[in-house]
């Protein structure tokens, strides 16, 4: 089997040969077939080392043992019945423990489903239609808040989004001031969403002190404030960045790291508000209030892995290691720029680590400007790391994990400056 003839027979069936657009490449993209720790392998029998963790899903690595081990056991003991088990209690046990925000927990199908789950919450407890999310957060792909998740464009990157549910999202800036006054303005608002890292998990930060500002101001106004920790959630701290932080949102999305890395989601947070999905609860005649159903929330399999993962997850070490993996690769990231006398900036909080070639500093840059690299830079640090055995998440982003060590780091960073170089050579980077 190669790449090639997979990506031919990949688009007579898949559109563009891919079942999610990020995985796209031009002339065909890799086909993974095992992965391992860090470490993964294509059809070819190609070894990279991998940055993208499963879209930072994987921060206990590929094949973690003991995840593999309870998933297995759950498959043969009951895969799926759909119906009430311990397992979905012992996992949303471990949620309440570890997230400030978390005293009940609805399980979801994945990061989208969780936030429009807590968006129709977010609607439901402040009988208000619209949201105010921030520009360049991303929060899944559904209509409701797609629009805005390009930075700086104030529509939806699709069509087919109804221009009556685009108007439901006001899109601002991450500034208190500007969001106050929006606030203000506009009474149909009811509920805020924030990408607890800042963009795209991190790339943009979020200002000094705007959560607990955020959190602050909502809690005078009384909208409904929604940390969306679907990658910061178990990754920048067991109990989420609002842990680190110390600032307790209504609600939180998570998925992901939290859902043991296998496909899931889940909203947490205040009881009073995520009772509305109780059946023992009645409102204006609907009993529950507002209504979830998913055939997938809280697969066994999927709880057996995530408990596993809780465990494993909740002391912090995990955690620890990751972001120290993270700062060595920023710091080798950054002599290779500063060797190679490249005006660009590896920075990053927690186990993240993302590329900015606009200059040495990103201070006082919105989201637009920071991620306005150029198409040919981006496709020839991909193609030059991809030749060379490194695999990025969202082509200049990576997220460390536990199975990273010193040596991988080192072996990638040397990598690294020969694609740098390269592209210096060929007049694509200045
Ligand atoms: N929110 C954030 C912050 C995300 O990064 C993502 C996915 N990358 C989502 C929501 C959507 O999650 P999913 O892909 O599981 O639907």
């Amino acid at each position: 089997m190669n790449n090639h003839v997979l990506c031919q027979r990949a688009r007579e069936c898949l559109p563009g040969g891919v079942s999610h657009e990020l995985r796209y490449r031009e002339p065909y993209p890799i086909y993974f077939e095992r992965a391992k720790g860090a470490e993964k392998w294509d059809v070819e029998g190609k070894r990279y080392i991998d940055f993208k963790l499963g879209a930072a899903s994987q921060i206990l690595g590929h094949a973690h043992p003991e995840i593999a081990e309870a998933v297995a056991r759950q498959m043969t003991r009951m895969p799926y019945t759909a119906d009430c088990h311990p397992l979905e209690v012992e996992w949303a046990e471990w949620l309440c423990r570890l997230f400030p925000s978390a005293e009940r927990v609805r399980f979801a199908g994945s990061g989208t489903e969780a936030t429009m789950l807590a968006f129709r919450l977010g609607r439901a407890h402040s009988g208000r239609d619209k949201v105010l999310r921030i520009d360049g957060h991303f929060h899944g792909w559904h209509d409701m808040l797609l629009k805005g998740s390009k930075p700086g464009t104030n529509s939806p990157p699709s069509l087919g989004v109804p221009q009556v549910v685009s108007n439901l999202a006001v899109v601002t800036q991450p500034d208190l001031q500007v969001i106050s006054d929006a606030l203000e303005n506009d009474c149909e608002i009811g509920t805020i969403f924030v990408e607890a890292s800042g963009a795209n998990y991190g790339s943009v930060p979020l200002p000094e002190g705007f959560l607990s500002g955020i959190r602050e101001l909502t809690s005078k106004t009384g909208h409904v404030l929604i940390f969306d920790e679907v990658i910061t959630g178990l990754r920048w701290a067991p109990g989420g960045r609002q842990s680190r932080d110390g600032v307790t949102p209504d609600l939180t999305t998570l998925a992901k790291v939290a859902t043991g890395g296998l496909p899931g989601g889940a909203v947490v947070g205040r009881a009073d508000i995520m009772d509305l999905l109780s059946p023992g609860e009645m409102r204006d005649g609907l009993s529950p209030p507002v209504s979830h159903k998913g055939t997938f929330n809280a697969a066994p399999m999927v709880a057996a892995g995530a408990v596993k993962a809780m465990e494993i997850l909740s002391t912090g070490d995990v955690q620890n290691h990751a972001d120290a993996m993270a700062n060595r690769l920023r710091d080798g990231f950054n002599k290779v720029f500063g060797d190679l006398e490249v005006e660009a900036l590896a920075y990053g909080d927690s186990s993240t680590c993302h590329l900015y070639f606009g200059g040495t500093t990103i201070d006082g840059l919105d989201a637009a400007a920071i991620r306005r690299t150029s198409p040919q830079l981006v496709k020839g640090l991909r193609d030059g790391l991809l030749s060379r055995g490194v695999d990025f998440m969202s082509f200049t982003s990576c997220v460390t994990g536990l199975p990273h060590t010193p040596e991988l780091i080192d072996e990638a960073v040397d990598h690294f400056r020969d694609t740098i170089s390269d592209l210096i050579r060929d007049g694509v980077l200045l």
